[in-house]
């Protein structure tokens, strides 16, 4: 950055604005002698005349003069915009603080008290002329920069390195909450105010500048203001070096950014980073005082996925600023909030979930009816672009009497109440307890325990037989995962398949399963040749699409047990299909070109369209088994499975019947046209060594049904 270089080639243009002569005359005598170029003005009206110009760098400008005073003069100019950025240097009487004050809420730079001592007067200058330019030059180079500095607003500083001193401009004092005169010219004035948290990777990053006196340095960290909060800031800077590339001083700005840091950019609530602040410190309250009881509500929109989905992301976001203004005004509206606390704090912690902080509230009672009205407040519709959009939230409490150390505690016991309730669907508000937290950790604990289990070869393959219906027999089986836990026993895939999708382990546990079952039907089909069974099914989640080539795996795996691809389906349910379109569809059509097929597993707990699935060219559709369930009771439960049987055949499609549990249920599915089953009425999913038992027993072949 050729800093140096413009400060040695460039002779500051200087105005002196002052009604006294002798004042003008004593001034622009020593600058000149300084090197600057020095013009006079006698008033305000004459001063603001020539500064129209814009032929100056900066401007000294007394404050009292009979007419225009200065403050007068200063607020023009930083009302006109090509000199609202120009530096200005404030003369005024020592006593008059008040002045300086004002003068600086008015937008000056600096001041200077009269009678001038001339060493600091030029020092001053010299640190705003050195920064105006080094914005320049940035600017040209460096547009974010310069965007950044607005000038008038932020705290200048100049760090002298040889001697170690900091020039602190005043309006760097006052973004800090301290006069003039309250703080020294000592680096560790802005080092030692520096958060613990930030310090460390301040000193790092400005060690790094001054090593290399390239570029420009930049920071964001929280400074401790006189008031005793911490305040964000934005500091910058640039490292000004001498002709042999050492660096002799350090200036730049600062801006107190605190504002941008804990606002919620699209509802303009607090954000996560505000309230956490806020949470630990209604903590510390109530560690001080016994009967100060808060409560924390997390709320969660339900289905704001959906909406996200089907609106596109503008009109949800139009929809999550309705929704932040009417929980804002239900809350501050006297009745939600004043008869059972004394505040509140909402916030918005990102994606669809707000929190409220209750200030002093007696019981959980009064949590919960807060709740229950800012349910109410989102029943009436949103209107979004015309449409009428209605929305419905589940509320997740914790309460300070639980005994809190970290906000981030609070906020996760909330939300495992929130995820509990959202879960149950019976309830749309729920107080947190502990016992959830243990269920929780113990999920936490099972996931730590699955694994160890791939690890440790806890896993093993159930096969569950599938029989043809027309002539009864054995044609193929439906690999199962099972787990057998060292000491809870066996484990429910229902238990820990979700648990290995949520943490991307299934993509190991149906690696495990897909080898395992590859292994044993490519054995059948050596072992017992004609008998063999036709077809091994093998569940895919959804996790395993994606990113994850899972044609190459399914391929490999073939090569290394020697399977027939026409002898492996896999099944996917409705429901991962549609979520995985794009990764599902390659992927199938990848494994479809290997001879591979594949099968809709739990058909009609999704709501897509037989022959939307059928262009996809799955071969197989399993009905899910509460369809089955529902049959023959008398209600809809056999018009469903008679037409999805009809379509799924007139499409040329397989179907299977899931859950089969009774001979009557495998009567009627026969009638029905249905060509194969699957279910307690038949068998379990059973062990290796029973399977091979059905295989060489064929148990079904002979087997004849009445139809009654
Ligand atoms: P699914 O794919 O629908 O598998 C059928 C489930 O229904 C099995 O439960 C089976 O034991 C059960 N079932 C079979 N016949 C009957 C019946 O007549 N009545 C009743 N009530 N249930 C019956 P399981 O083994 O507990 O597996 C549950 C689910 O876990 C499976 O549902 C599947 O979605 C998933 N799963 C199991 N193993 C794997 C695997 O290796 N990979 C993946 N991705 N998912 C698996
Ligand atoms: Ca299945
Ligand atoms: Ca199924």
């Amino acid at each position: 950055m050729p800093i140096s270089a413009s400060l040695v080639k460039r002779r500051g243009s200087l105005l002196v604005v002052d009604d006294s002569r002798l004042n003008r005359d004593a001034l622009s005598r020593r600058l000149t002698q300084k090197g600057f170029l020095v013009e006079t003005a006698a008033n305000g009206a004459d001063a603001l005349e020539r500064l129209s110009s814009g032929r100056y760098d900066l401007v000294m400008l007394d404050v009292e003069m009979p007419g225009m005073s200065g403050l007068e003069v200063l607020s023009r100019l930083r009302a006109t915009h090509s000199q609202s950025e120009l530096p200005v240097i404030m003369v005024t009487g020592r006593t008059q603080s008040r002045d300086i004050v004002e003068a600086l809420g008015c937008g000056a730079n600096d001041y200077v008290t009269k009678p001038i001592d001339f060493p600091v007067a030029i020092a001053r200058i010299n640190t705003h002329l050195s920064h105006k330019w080094a914005m320049a030059d940035l600017h040209e180079s460096e547009e974010r920069y310069a965007a950044a500095v607005r000038g008038a607003n932020d705290g200048l500083w100049d760090w002298n390195i040889s001697t170690n001193k900091v020039y602190w401009s005043p309006r760097w004092k006052s973004l800090l909450g301290y006069e003039d005169e309250e703080i020294g010219n000592h680096p560790e004035e802005w080092l030692s105010r520096i958060h613990l948290d930030d310090a460390k990777r301040v000193k790092e990053a400005l060690s790094a500048h001054l090593a290399s006196g390239a570029g420009y340095y930049e920071s964001e960290h929280r400074m401790l203001h006189a008031d005793g909060t911490y305040r964000w800031m934005r500091c910058r800077g640039a490292a000004v070096t001498d002709g042999t590339g050492r660096v002799t001083r350090l200036a730049g700005s600062l801006a107190d950014i605190t504002e941008a840091k804990v606002a919620d950019a699209l509802t303009g609530l607090p954000n996560r980073l505000l309230f956490m602040d806020l949470l630990d410190r209604a903590i510390k309250r109530s560690e001080r005082r016994r009967d100060y009881v808060f409560a924390l509500l997390v709320l969660g929109l339900d289905r704001f996925k959906v909406v996200n989905q089907s609106l596109g992301v503008q009109s949800a976001d139009r929809l999550l600023v309705s929704v932040s203004r009417r929980l804002q005004s239900c809350l501050r509206g006297t009745d939600a909030v004043s008869r059972d606390t004394s505040g509140f704090t909402l916030a918005r912690l990102g994606g669809d979930e707000f929190t409220v902080l209750l200030d002093d509230i007696n019981d959980a009672s009064d949590a919960i009816r807060v709740a229950e009205r800012l349910r109410g407040a989102l029943r009436a519709p949103f209107d979004v672009e015309g449409q009428q959009i209605f929305m419905s939230a589940t509320v997740g409490i914790t309460l300070s009497t639980t005994g809190y150390e970290r906000p981030e505690d609070l906020l996760q016991d909330a939300a495992i109440a929130l995820h509990r309730a959202k879960a149950d669907g019976t309830t749309a508000v729920e107080l947190f307890d502990p016992a959830m937290r243990e269920r929780a950790v113990s999920r936490l604990q099972l996931e730590t325990d699955l694994r160890n289990a791939i690890d440790n070869q806890e896993l093993t393959v159930a096969y569950q037989p599938i029989i043809s219906l027309g002539p009864r027999a054995l044609i193929g089986f439906e690999a199962l995962a099972r787990w057998h836990h060292p000491t809870r026993g066996h484990i429910s895939p229902s238990e820990f398949i979700p648990i290995a999708e949520d943490t991307g382990m299934i993509r190991q546990i149906g690696k495990i399963v897909l080898t395992e079952a590859c292994r044993q039907m490519a054995n059948w089909q050596r072992q017992f040749g004609r008998l063999a069974p036709d077809v091994m099914c093998v569940n895919v989640s959804a996790g395993q699409f994606g990113q994850h080539d899972l044609a190459a795996e399914v391929q490999a795996i073939l090569t290394e047990t020697g399977l027939d691809p026409s002898k492996l389906k896999l099944e996917i349910t409705e429901s991962t299909f549609v979520s995985e379109l794009g990764s599902a569809e390659t992927a199938l059509a990848r494994l479809r070109s290997m001879g591979v097929e594949w099968s809709i597993d739990d058909f009609g707990t999704g709501y897509s369209s037989l022959s939307y699935l059928h262009r996809l060219e799955a071969n197989t559709v399993k009905i899910d088994r509460s369809f089955i369930a529902r049959m023959g009771s008398g209600d809809k439960g056999s018009e469903m499975v008679r037409a999805i049987i009809a379509l799924a055949l007139n499409l040329g499609m397989n179907v299977v019947a899931e859950g089969v549990e009774t001979v009557e249920q495998a009567v009627e599915l026969q009638t029905l046209g249905c060509e194969n089953a699957q279910g307690f009425y038949f068998s379990r999913p059973v062990d290796l060594a029973a399977a091979d038992g059905m295989i060489t027993s064929q148990p079904w072949r002979e087997e004849t049904v009445r139809i009654s």
